[in-house]
């Protein structure tokens, strides 16, 4: 967590009295101003990390008003270095290293607030509220309140239309509408801040932390989206048709959108599990299920955690500390309120790296503990760097690595570690099954990681005005997706809110880009280990050269702009979706195969 807090403020605001000041400043003044914010926000990130754990392990009223206190002091720090920065940013003659701190420090605030008094308490009032109500919200099952973890396993293992429509309807109404106001008011709070800091709003802000213009990377990933488009079409176009078949014209028509609840997940952004509904005879029957194999061998989620840094440890990262286990919170507690979304911290900055989930025994928790280790691992790659390149070459790599990982647990992976029987490895003829349980999950959530910030744009661009933001969500979903909600909805809901990130304000599109840039990865590390076989049953697993490459990468933080870290480790400098089209090949041309004559699109 590189968040900063509290004391420093008074000594920062005494340090720049004057914008006049730096007018004449010279790039020595800009090094000293850059070293001693540098040094402020490294020791004062430590206490509000503690203090964003407690509330997010323990939500009462008390770690809701302490959180929204330390998050508003941080917050007013930030923007006031932020806006030091931008002054200093115009004089002449400035060392790149400098160039890129102060560049850092002015766009690298999430949700900056305005400098008026009172202001960053409203926020940061707000963005808690949202956050806790999000980690307490409940939704119904059979007429009964059910928690967020369970409603979303529930999504996932339910097959009845009704009930279904009942946990989807009741989870988006009890905990997306009541935040529409504050969410409104949060918009505008934010974009005050985002324009004072020299942004034409706070979607502008977050599009320009990728080492380019707020216009360049809204075209990246558009041309990326381009560039998997078609896939993501011929997948919604056989699913669609597999859901007919199962529930029938009055449930799951033939042509359209298909019915957002019948996908298997909450939000409809990944259908891994519903693949038992589209498996194809035969060829779909991979013989096993992850989750099925933790339970038979006797996993516990500590076990799955454990089993996790096995793999890490295979790569050559050293294992992890042993605070890691007493401090993580690796299961539910059952006597308070958390808030369950799986996350990874960093809480001093070198060694305190901890995970935070609510797992249960399952492959959709076994993959997650892959991912968030990836950011453990990163996080402790980079400690040497200086606190402001302790962060992810850009966002979407910090995301990309433990999935990278999780690639790599093919069949034969799960031979090695003991989980599966060798007598059960699916052969050649089941690689069609292989490819279409991943791409229910990889390519399914293609179009949702891009929409999601595609409404926030929208929405901090005030395109998208807040007695619209339900249709414009609608419209994005039906655009991009081609899901549909079970039932009408209108401007008294928020179905937004009722998304994790969207009340925490967690940023999205570095989700879509960690979608392409794991395959980029996967593929490289592949190459690095010497296969030749088909992608998609390459495992770099215990491969210490592969790993010390990627340490390489990750060592190096966000040092310098993203394309070096992208080609220290797979030689390539551009962001693209070839690796994950190249994976999913042969599955294109069976999905072409098994679509002819059927209806396409929506
Ligand atoms: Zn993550």
């Amino acid at each position: 967590m590189k968040l900063v807090s509290t004391l420093a403020l008074a000594a920062t605001l005494a340090l720049s009295p004057a914008a006049a000041q730096q007018k004449s400043a010279n790039p020595a003044q800009a090094d000293a101003f850059v070293a001693q914010a540098e040094a402020t926000l490294a020791r004062e990130s430590v206490d509000a990390a503690r203090m964003a754990w407690v509330q997010a392990t323990n939500i009462t009223d008390d770690t809701d008003i302490l959180a929204a206190k330390s998050d508003a002091r941080i917050n007013a720090l930030q923007v006031q270095y932020g806006l030091e920065a931008a002054r200093f940013a115009r004089v002449p003659g400035l060392s790149p290293d400098t160039k890129r701190k102060l560049d850092l420090m002015r766009g690298g605030i999430t949700l900056p607030a305005p400098t008026r008094a009172g202001a960053s308490d409203e926020l940061s009032t707000l963005t808690t509220k949202m956050s806790s109500a999000y980690g307490k919200g409940r939704g119904t099952r059979d007429g009964k309140p059910i928690n967020g973890s369970d409603i979303e396993a529930a999504m996932g293992e339910v097959r009845d239309p009704a009930k279904l429509q009942e946990m989807w309807t009741s989870w988006h109404d009890n905990v997306g509408a009541p935040m529409r106001a504050d969410y409104a008011k949060m918009v505008g709070l934010a974009n005050e801040g985002s324009r004072e800091l020299g942004y034409a709003d706070t979607g502008a802000m977050w599009r320009s932390g990728y080492d380019m213009t707020p216009e360049q990377f809204a075209a990246t990933t558009d041309k990326i989206w381009g560039e998997v488009e078609p896939l993501y079409k011929a997948l919604h176009t056989y699913v669609r048709w597999k859901l007919n078949e199962k529930y029938g014209d009055a449930v799951q028509s033939k042509t359209g959108p298909i019915r957002a609840d019948l996908l298997g997940n909450m939000w409809a952004q990944e259908w891994g599990n519903i693949y038992d509904v589209v498996a194809p005879a035969g060829s779909g029957d991979l013989g096993y299920d992850v989750g099925d194999l933790l339970k038979a061998k006797g996993y516990d989620p500590v076990r799955m955690v454990r089993q996790g840094e096995t793999f890490y440890s295979s790569l050559g990262f050293a294992p992890l500390p042993e605070t890691f286990w007493q401090r993580s919170q690796i299961v539910k507690p059952a006597d308070r309120e958390v808030i369950c979304h799986a996350s990874a911290w960093d809480i001093d900055n070198r060694d305190d790296i901890r995970i935070k989930m609510c797992t249960k025994v399952n492959g959709d928790d076994f993959v997650t503990i892959h991912h968030e280790l990836g950011h453990n691992y990163y996080q402790r790659a980079y400690k040497d760097q200086p606190h402001l390149y302790k962060s992810g070459a850009n966002d979407g790599f910090h995301e990309a690595i433990g999935d990278t990982v999780a690639l790599s647990m093919t069949p034969d992976y799960l031979i090695q570690i003991g989980l599966l029987d060798r007598t059960k490895v699916p052969s050649a003829d089941k690689d069609t099954g292989l490819l279409l349980r991943q791409a229910m999950d990889k390519v399914a959530f293609l179009p949702f990681g891009l929409l999601i910030d595609k409404w926030r744009w929208g929405v901090f661009s005030g395109q998208v005005k807040p007695g619209g933001y339900q249709a414009a969500w609608d419209a994005l979903r039906l655009q991009y997706q081609g899901v549909k909600p079970p039932v009408a909805r209108d401007e008294t809901r928020f179905d937004p809110g009722a998304k994790y990130h969207v009340p925490a304000s967690t940023p999205y599109a570095r989700y879509f880009l960690a979608r392409v840039l794991q395959f980029q990865f996967y593929k490289a590390a592949c190459k690095q280990a010497g296969w030749t076989g088909p992608l998609h049953r390459c495992s770099f697993y215990g491969n210490k050269q592969v790993g010390a490459r990627l340490n390489a990468m990750l060592a190096m933080g966000q040092s310098k702009p993203w394309p070096d870290a992208l080609q220290a480790f797979t030689g390539e400098r551009t962001m693209s979706g070839a690796a994950l089209i190249e994976y999913f090949a042969p599955l294109k041309t069976w999905l072409n195969q098994q679509n002819r004559g059927k209806p396409q699109g929506w």
